[in-house]
């Protein structure tokens, strides 16, 4: 449902042949008399019925305003602007991309199912793939990240494939088209996480093919190092109908029920009703006053980092530069095909001697985040991947060596003084 349907409003918001940069600030502000230009923030826990019979058919049908657990008007904004954003039909918006992630898998998997991953990924994902996701009984198999290599693992109670679009760090761009149709022969699902795709500007994976969109809003969404959030993104599901969780039960069961909408329904009531993984309404706004700009930051942090990129490589203390815009990095080729716009602001680099390198920054912070306006480097081998199997932190692309940067709005110029002098 859209916004202004759950608010009584007539005109839908929702603007789909505008380009992004005009979806990013225009999408989803309803029109009208005394509606404020932004976001209002509907601090509210619950809503109002004006009748009995209002509040026992939203308790029996759902979808509409109730309880904030399940929906919150400025969430429900935020949500719309991802839909155009990432051109999706649903979007659950929650209250981090480990939860978004979390909701992402669990929509699709039960006790006894299996996934098949890509090797590098954020350690987060790792951490629910490796740990938690067993304590229920379902099992992930890590491949070498090649489509052959997931075409492979694929087993009869396999559901999903997963998948970064641009890992983090290591930058290995997901051969999307492939895979979805590596997915999609099998009769499964490919979720992609994309994060570094930030909020759909560098690419939509829904468009290449992908059934779920998940991001870590935290990141280039909200822009700023300064709010939480994560969404999952749907487009009307194609391929549940060989996943005998949404088949059991004929006209009874889930997809017999939700029809096209059954993921968005599934993940809505996974997410938010029964695990409460909820988006504040002030984060919401926060979010989606940095979407507003997410496409000009993006722009400008591109070609610095492209920049960085390549000084980096010929940099004589600097023994590796992974950057999937530079020609020698194995994404190089897929980066081109679907990355037009700019190449991501992250990439990693390797120094003798990470600790000094890092102290000696007086500049460049050291801090964990990604996507802030302001660049920031981390040691992944101690942080970040810490917790990580040593083989499978080699796999992502982090050796004891390796320094992870996300690059911000700053000047090129004093960047790479700052990273001169420490080096
Ligand atoms: C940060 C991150 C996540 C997790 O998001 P949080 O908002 O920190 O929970 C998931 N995937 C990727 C690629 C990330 O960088």
């Amino acid at each position: 449902m859209h916004y202004s349907e759950a608010m009584g409003h007539d005109e839908a918001p929702t603007i789909p042949p505008w380009d992004y940069s005009t979806r990013a600030v225009q999408s989803a502000i309803p029109r009208g008399l005394g509606q404020s230009i932004g976001f209002p923030v509907h601090a509210a826990a619950a809503f109002q019925f004006t009748s009995l019979e209002e509040a026992q058919q939203e308790f029996i049908q759902g979808g509409g305003l109730s309880y904030a657990r399940l929906q919150n008007p400025t969430v429900r904004m935020l949500e719309e602007r991802i839909n155009s954003l990432e051109g999706a039909d649903h979007t659950l918006a929650v209250a981090s991309g480990q939860s978004a992630t979390f909701t992402a898998l669990m929509s699709v998997c039960r006790a006894g199912d299996h996934i098949v991953s890509a090797p590098t990924l954020f350690g987060g994902s790792v951490g629910l793939l490796q740990n938690v996701l067993p304590l229920m009984g379902i099992e992930t198999t890590f491949t070498d990240g090649s489509p052959e290599g997931m075409r492979a693992a694929i087993q009869p109670n396999t559901r999903l494939l997963w998948a970064e679009m641009i890992s983090n760090p290591s930058g290995d761009v997901a051969d999307i088209e492939l895979l979805a149709e590596i997915a999609h022969d099998a009769g499964i699902l490919l979720a992609i996480d994309n994060t570094v795709g930030a909020a759909g500007y560098l690419i939509q994976p829904l468009a290449h093919g992908a059934d779920m969109s998940v991001q870590s809003l935290t990141k280039w969404a909200g822009g700023h190092g300064s709010v939480m959030g994560g969404s999952v993104s749907v487009n009307a599901t194609r391929e549940l109908s060989a996943n005998p969780m949404f088949t059991e039960g004929g006209e009874h069961s889930l997809l017999g029920l939700h029809g096209d909408r059954v993921l968005a329904v599934r993940q809505r009531w996974l997410g938010g009703s029964q695990l409460g993984m909820t988006l504040a309404p002030h984060s919401a706004f926060l979010l989606a006053q940095g979407l507003e700009t997410v496409g000009v930051r993006l722009d400008r942090e591109c070609v610095t980092a492209q920049t960085l990129a390549e000084w980096l490589s010929s940099h004589p203390k600097v023994s590796s530069v992974s950057y999937c815009g530079l020609p020698d990095h194995p994404s190089y080729e897929t980066a081109q095909k679907y990355l037009p716009r700019g190449k991501g602001a992250i990439m990693t680099f390797d120094v003798p001697d990470p600790a000094r390198f890092l102290e000696g920054l007086q500049l460049l912070r050291i801090a964990p985040n990604l996507g802030d306006t302001r660049t920031l480097v981390v040691h992944p081998w101690t942080t970040t991947h810490g917790r990580v199997p040593e083989a499978r932190r080699e796999a992502a692309g982090v050796r004891p060596g390796t320094i992870r940067m996300t690059v911000g709005l700053e000047d090129v110029q004093d960047l790479m003084a700052d990273i001169d002098q420490a080096l």
